[in-house]
This record gives structure tokens, sequence and C-alpha cells, in this order.
């Protein structure tokens, strides 16, 4: 394993590879039933994050904003607040407003809990009519999107957790930033053990329904608000994570909060961490793992034999949000890929230690923390890999060194169907061999002199 990144000679950043804090904090909201993001803070921000996620997911977005102008910079945002949230309640009529705040607000010290405090105050004689606030500080440049998308759904949870709650037989899960179709996946298994599970935040439908014959200002679908005041009695609560800390984490605080039995495993990318998922389920359960799930395990062990001799050795560097990069780097190895990089865009504590427990032997992988695609583009020319493996901000760096790429994780912006790309269980894990298998035969065949047509 190499020490600790060597000290850059500039400041900036230059071709991010995170995005901002207040995005993910968006993307959560937008997984809970009647919910609309609220950024308080400028109104360009609100923009790039609505663009940023349509060409990712290919929906419409709604992000409210408060519109800083240049008195509200100097002198404070709380009457831009008070307006939006007047106006976006008049017109949408929201179950719940998921409010973030952005760089400035942060940066010039709004107290957005005073703000709500006094919100809640003058309109406590009509609290039927008033939607649910959430508020959670999203500084972009203490954090990543990522600790935006965690203290967003932790946020939330605790908000609406009913200290008076029941025991229940449900299972929640907490998974992190994921693909629609992930989401699917993971609601999928848990129904096939005949549990009762609870998706938090479940951005399946919200971001990736089915077409409407009438225009909803709200998208169907979410985590039931009415599920999320009975978590605390849940019987198990999941995180999924390598290696976030617990003071982000949904499931930690009904841990501490409601004694809810809590289980910490990986997002289910491989063969190994399906299995462990699985055996979770099964144990939860008290059922045997279902046939279908066996036949299709057997399935991908055989692919992986006849995939083996293309894969085999074949260098190649991981990069992206740390959760989807430990999770690739973890299948990739499986794989027995030549892991030469791994690097992250947020500075994530404990990043080093999840790679070396993943890979056996680290000494010649190259582990960047907190680093940009500059960082990124010199440590892919120093190691050479022939594959890379990320989102589609490594484009640029793909085309520059000619290197093919497997688009994975978030954002896919230059691919139809990122929002849906399935990663998880053993029909993720077939998909991804298929597609890394055949992205290497296509480069070489393309840049064979001689053609050929035959394996
Ligand atoms: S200013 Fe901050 S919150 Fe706004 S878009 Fe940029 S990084 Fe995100």
């Amino acid at each position: 394993m190499t020490g600790p990144n060597p000290k850059p000679n500039y400041a900036s950043s230059c071709n991010a590879c995170r995005q901002c804090t207040p995005l993910g904090a968006c993307l959560a909201f937008k997984g809970f039933e009647g919910a609309v993001p609220f950024l308080h803070g400028s109104q360009g921000c609100a923009t790039y994050i609505r663009r940023y996620l349509i060409s990712h997911f290919r929906e419409p977005i709604d992000i409210a904003s408060s519109s800083f102008s240049e008195d509200s910079a100097i002198f404070g945002g709380e009457r831009n607040f008070r307006t939006g949230i007047g106006n976006l309640t008049k017109q949408y009529h929201p179950k719940v407003i998921g409010i973030a705040t952005t760089c400035l607000s942060e940066t010039i010290g709004d107290d957005v809990p005073a703000f709500l405090k006094r919100i809640q105050k003058d309109v406590s004689g009509d609290l039927e009519d008033q939607p649910r606030l959430v508020h959670v500080s999203t500084p972009s440049y203490t954090g990543s999107h990522i600790d935006g998308f965690h203290d967003a759904v932790r946020a939330t949870v605790a908000t609406f957790a009913r200290s008076d709650c029941p025991a229940t037989n449900r299972v929640v899960l907490f998974p992190g930033m994921i693909s629609t179709e992930d989401l699917r996946s993971l609601k999928h298994d848990v129904k096939a053990f005949g549990l009762h599970g609870i998706l938090a935040p479940d951005y399946s439908e919200t971001m990736d329904g089915p077409a409407w014959e009438d225009y909803h200002r709200i998208a169907p679908g979410g985590t039931p608000l009415t599920e999320l005041e009975l978590l605390p009695g849940a019987r198990a609560a999941i995180d999924f994570t390598h290696v976030v800390e617990d003071k982000h984490l949904a499931g930690a605080w009904l841990r501490d909060n409601a004694n809810t039995p809590r289980h910490i495993l990986p997002a289910p990318i491989g063969v190994t961490a399906t299995d462990r998922w699985l055996d979770l389920l099964s144990s939860l359960s008290g059922q045997e793992v279902p046939e279908a799930y066996s036949d299709a395990r057997g399935r991908l062990i055989d692919a992986l034999v006849d995939g083996h001799k293309y894969l085999s050795r074949v260098p190649v560097a991981v990069y992206g949000e740390a959760d989807h990069a430990l999770g690739m780097t973890a299948y990739l190895s499986e794989l027995g890929m030549d892991i030469r990089l791994v690097a992250t865009g947020g500075r994530t504590p404990g990043f080093e230690d999840a790679v070396g427990r993943i890979l056996p032997e680290t000494e010649h992988v190259r582990i960047l923390n907190g680093v940009d695609f500059r960082d990124i583009e010199a440590a892919v020319e120093a190691c050479k890999p022939t594959l890379l493996v990320g989102n589609s901000k490594g484009y640029t760096l793909s085309r520059r060194l000619e290197l093919p790429m497997v688009r994975t994780g978030f954002p896919i912006h230059d691919r139809f169907g990122g929002q849906r790309f399935l990663h998880l269980g053993y029909a993720g894990a077939q998909r991804l061999l298929d597609t890394l298998v055949n992205t290497l035969l296509t480069h070489k065949q393309d840049t064979s002199t001689t053609g050929w047509t035959y394996l």
C-alpha cells in the first residue's frame, strides 16, 4: 500500500471526483413520499443540481430555492427562506419539505434551526395543513454528495420516528446512494424471503417511474411516511456501507435512540457480498436461500469460469464514490483482475484501511483519497492499467489515454439508462461481468490491425 497522498502543488480542484453535498441530500429527499427538496441559498445551486440529476435520471426534478440576492448574502436569508417555504407550500402542497443548505448560506452563518422554530410557532394554528420540515446542514466544502445523502436520510428518520412506536416485524434497509434498479433488486430480495422490508429512501419510482397519463407536481412513490414513523420498532435495521461512519448513518441512529437491532454490511456487489446479504436475510427470516438464487449463483460461477481467461491479471483502475469504489474493488478482485489504483473524490476516513481489508496484498496498489481527476489521471499514467472502471466523469481521461472504460455508479451522463444499471446481487454481478469482458474485447477488436470476427 502506498503512503499518504503526496501534497499537491495547487490549491484548487480540477474536474472534481465528487459532487456537491446538497446534491446528495436532494436525491435522498426525493426518496420520501410527498417530499420536495428546498435549497437555502442561491438559485444557481438548485439549477446545477437539477441539471446534474436530470442528465443521469432523465426525469423532471423540481428543487425549490430561497433564491438569495445580494442583500440576503449580506443581511441573512431568513426573509427569503420564509417566502420560499410559503410559496412552495401553496403551490405544491408537499407532505415534506427537505431543506438543505448551500455553501453561501453556511458561510454567512444563517441559523436555519432558529428559522424553523420561528416558522413553526407562526403556523401552530393550522399545523394539519403544513408540511413537515426536515433540515440538514450541507456545506459542500466539508463533505461530498454522499455525506449529504446519508445525513439527509438520518435527519428524516430522526424527524419522523415515533417515540411510542410498537415492536413490528419490519426490516428496514438503508441502502445508500445506489441505482433505481439496485433499489428494486433489494426490495425483490427481501420479499423473496417473506420479510416485510422498508427501503429508506426509495426513489425507484420517483426518479424512474412509469410514464404518466396526467402530470403530477410531485412524483408518486417514495418511502411512505406512515412507515417512517414505525421504524424504531423494526426487528432489524441494515446500514449498507464499507466505510461511512456511524454518525452519518440512519441505522446507527435507530440503534442509539430506539435500541433497534442494527446490522452493517457492504452493498451486495459481487459473489461474496451477495452471499453475505442473502445469509443475513436467511437468518432474519429463518428460511433457506430460495432455489432461484442458488440457480443464479450457479450460472454466475459458470460465467466467471468462462470469463476468467479474458479478465485474469488484467490491470485495472477503479474510481468513484468511496462505497461504490470499494464494492467494485472487491468484485474485480474476485474476478482475478490486477487492481492498480483505487481512488475516491470525497475525503473519506478509513478508506485506505477498507481497501486493505478487501485486497489481501496492497503493496502495488495506489490508493487515493480525497482527490480530483487531475490526480487520478497522473496516477493512471504512472500505474498503467488497461481498463478504467467508474462513472462518466472519467471519460476525458479515458479518451486522452486511449483506455477502454466500463461505466458504473453515479453520474452516468454519456450513456443511456445509467440510472437503471444493475450492480447488485448475482444478476448485477453477471451484468457487470459481461460488460467488463465485452468492453475489453471491443477495444481489442477495434485496435487490432487485422480484422477478426471469432473469439
Ligand atoms: S456553491 Fe456549494 S452548494 Fe452551490 S452548487 Fe457549488 S458546491 Fe454546491
